[in-house]
């Protein structure tokens, strides 16, 4: 297959880098020049107003998003789990806001199969409702040990995010974690 950037056409074989995947179309390749471009920035907003589900994709991808507590209206930012130069998994307690990163080692443990799920969750097409007892054997699969949080519950990678003021669950999604105190700079 020819690859080249969908902007500028450049061809993986004369680029410098290879190609980066767009994230959500399939086979859309961008060239990293092309990647924090004005053209890309442009076409990336005007896909956002056209297609809804490339548009909760994008706010799923994005790092801090802001997200206010739908029951106490408290302002977290959510991060999607499994970035950065050294990606850690966070692991959330399942009766309160606190969260550990140093239980899941991505180095130390298989994730393939998290990594899956975590693709197809941002792309709008995971039901985790749907995947829960499979859920619960890849959690088991694991073999993390049994670490219990001060509040009392039990760090799980089956928890999900809670507001830090009210305790009230923020997302279903067990693919973010929650911080209070983001800031962009
Ligand atoms: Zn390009
Ligand atoms: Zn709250
Ligand atoms: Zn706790």
């Amino acid at each position: 297959m020819n690859k080249s950037c969908y902007f500028c056409g450049v061809n993986e074989s004369e680029s410098k880098f290879d190609l980066l995947e767009e994230g959500y179309y399939e086979d859309m390749l961008i060239c990293h020049e092309c990647w924090f471009s004005d053209t890309a920035r442009r076409w990336r907003l005007k896909q956002e107003e056209k297609d809804q589900a490339y548009k909760l994709h994008s706010e799923l991808v994005t790092a801090g998003f802001p997200v206010d507590c739908e029951h106490c209206g408290h302002r977290s930012f959510r991060h999607p789990k499994y970035i950065g130069h050294s990606p850690d998994w966070e692991v959330m307690c399942d009766s309160c806001h606190r969260f550990k990163w140093d239980i899941v080692k991505p180095r130390k443990h298989d994730l393939t199969k998290w990594h899956e799920f975590y693709q197809a969750y941002m792309k709008g097409r995971l039901n985790l409702q749907a995947n829960q007892k499979q859920l619960q054997d890849m959690s088991g699969q694991l073999g993390l040990p049994e670490i219990s949080c001060e509040c009392g519950g039990h760090y799980s990678m089956l928890a999900k995010p809670r507001c830090e003021r009210c305790n009230h669950v923020l997302s279903d999604s067990l693919f973010h974690v929650f911080d209070q105190h983001y800031q962009d700079n």
